[in-house]
């Protein structure tokens, strides 16, 4: 039986629905940005979480930011791929969550991106928390009442 089958929405938080960090797919700070490519294009996945060496959540990167850095005038300069690094090209401006944020934060923050991570206070990467988690348990709850 799932942690939330039984909950009220009111009584979930992050943590019950969070994808956790080991089952993550990520890339790191210095990782060359050919490497974070083919992740993305392997995955199926749009984007990524971005760690530090000390597994800290440093910003997420996805297709689009790595095509737009090596994007020339006239043509995709795919050299750059194996020359620029992660950090080059990532986003940093991005909402975090913590593990006990209720649910209604989560549906919050996620109503503008596909996922958003979660981490602690120390920024310790703890995992992601998917806009289709958070949209299948609204539909449970539905259909539950
Ligand atoms: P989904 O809701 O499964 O379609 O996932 C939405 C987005 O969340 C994906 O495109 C990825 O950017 C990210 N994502 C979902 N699951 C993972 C995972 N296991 N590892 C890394 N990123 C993920």
């Amino acid at each position: 039986m799932s942690a939330t089958q039984d909950k009220k929405l009111t009584d979930i938080v992050v943590d019950d629905l969070m994808i956790s960090s080991e089952k993550v797919a990520h890339v790191q700070l210095n990782n060359p940005l050919e490497h974070a490519l083919l992740i993305l294009v392997k995955s199926g996945y749009s984007a990524v979480p971005v760690l530090d060496s000390s597994y800290k959540l440093a910003g997420t990167i996805g297709k689009t930011r790595i095509l737009n850095a090596v994007l020339g005038l006239e043509r995709f300069e795919t050299e750059k791929l194996s020359d620029m690094r992660v950090h080059e090209a990532m986003n940093t401006d991005i909402p975090c969550l913590s593990r006990s944020d209720s649910f209604m934060d989560g549906l919050k923050a996620v109503t503008n991106y596909p996922f958003v991570c979660v981490a602690d206070e120390e920024n310790h990467f703890d995992g992601i928390l998917t806009r289709r988690v958070i949209l299948k348990q609204f539909k449970r709850d539905y259909y539950t009442k």
